[in-house]
């Protein structure tokens, strides 16, 4: 087994490390990446600070990968060196169960692999994206298109999925009124895809500080939601809003502004509960949802629409010294929109 250099934190919470990390003899239908950028999703804040309970460590985060195939194993037939390419949230799934089969491996039976933070079907721990070097079965990497930069692909393998995926399952499109809570590294790709598909766009998000962000992003309005009023002001407004807000939420607040028979996805992933008032519900016929990244081919037809529309995340590239800080600056809600980092500041510790 080789070694790649890579971010890891040794345990919960704990400051990143560069160091070397194992990397897996290349399997037959392997693809070995040169990964170029690394998005900072918030749900690796969550990981990294145990919030979803406990994780394994050391960790080496990074679900956003971009980069370049550097080598394929013997059977690999989607990919080849030189290919410009990414992953996202899995690397592995059954491949054979009714949500394989039909491109919805993010729910496979046998449980799909995560690309940190998880096992693969050996046991053995897996590695994610702030790293050199990643391995992944060509099955879970996606081609990203000539047109789009790989720093500003690199947030789309999950903050761009992630919004797409219930965009497109509730229908937004033309002449669709939508709202996007929480203008962060998931907000901006929801606001650009909304309105890249025809929607009218309005951004909810705590303060004004981000107004004019949110019109150079494409929506029509900006409300800051600080104060209650300002959301009640809106009632039976939208079709459909997608909640992105990375902490708890007042959702009985929410639930007034969609117009009868609307949708509220939410993808935002707090440790906290909801709490719903039934009768907010009831009355109206709403929906709350909830939505899981995406699967591998509905990520690729995402990929293939942003290259189509030159929609990328809008990116702030750090080096591998500056995650840390990084961290702090996403949990204070102060990014634009996504950290990506520049994976050649990665150098080989003495
Ligand atoms: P992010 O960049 O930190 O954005 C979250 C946004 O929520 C912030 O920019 C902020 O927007 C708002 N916010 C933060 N704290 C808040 C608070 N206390 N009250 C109200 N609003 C607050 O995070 P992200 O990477 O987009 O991820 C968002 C959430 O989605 C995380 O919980 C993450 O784990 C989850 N996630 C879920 C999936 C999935 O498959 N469902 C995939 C990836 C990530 P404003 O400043 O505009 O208010
Ligand atoms: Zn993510």
């Amino acid at each position: 087994m080789t070694t790649t250099t890579a971010l890891q934190a040794a345990s919960a919470g704990a400051p990143f490390e560069v160091t070397q990390v194992p990397l897996r003899d290349l399997r037959d239908d392997d693809v070995l990446i040169d990964i170029k950028y690394a998005g900072i999703c918030h749900s690796d804040i969550h990981q990294v600070r145990e919030e979803w309970g406990k994780a394994i460590f050391p960790m080496v985060p990074g679900h956003e990968i971009a980069g370049v195939v550097a080598a394929v194993g013997p059977g690999v037939t989607r990919h080849k060196v030189g290919d410009r390419v990414g992953v996202g949230c899995m690397v592995d799934s059954c491949g054979e169960c009714e949500f394989c089969k039909d491109g919805q491996e993010q729910f496979c039976a046998g449980g799909a692999v995560m690309t940190y933070n998880g096992r693969g079907y050996d046991g053995e721990p897996t590695r994610g994206g702030y790293a050199r070097q990643i391995a992944v079965t060509e099955r879970f990497v996606c081609s990203i298109p000539e047109g789009i930069d790989l720093d500003v692909a690199a947030p789309l393998l999950c903050a761009g999925i992630t919004t797409w995926s219930p965009i497109r399952r509730w229908g937004v499109g033309p002449g669709s009124k939508v709202a996007v809570i929480g203008l962060g590294g998931l907000g901006h790709m929801g606001v650009k895809f909304a309105a890249a598909l025809g929607a009218d766009v309005t951004v909810l998000s705590r303060s004004d500080a981000k107004a004019q962000d949110s019109l150079a992003l494409g929506a029509s309005a900006h409300v800051a939601t600080a104060d209650p009023k300002a959301v009640k002001a809106l009632r039976g407004t939208f079709d459909f809003i997608l909640n992105t807000v990375s902490a708890d939420l007042d959702m009985n607040l929410y639930l007034g502004a969609l117009k009868p028979l609307g949708v509220l996805a939410n993808v935002g992933l707090p440790p906290s509960n909801f709490s719903i008032r039934p009768g907010f519900v009831v009355s109206g016929s709403k929906v709350v949802a909830g939505s899981n990244i995406g699967g591998i081919a509905a990520t690729q037809e995402m990929l293939d629409f942003c290259a189509a529309n030159g929609v990328g995340a809008s990116i702030e590239t750090i080096s591998a010294s500056e995650v840390d800080a990084a961290y702090e600056r996403v949990v204070a809600g102060d990014v634009r929109y996504r950290f990506v980092i520049d994976t050649a500041t990665l150098e080989a510790p003495l």
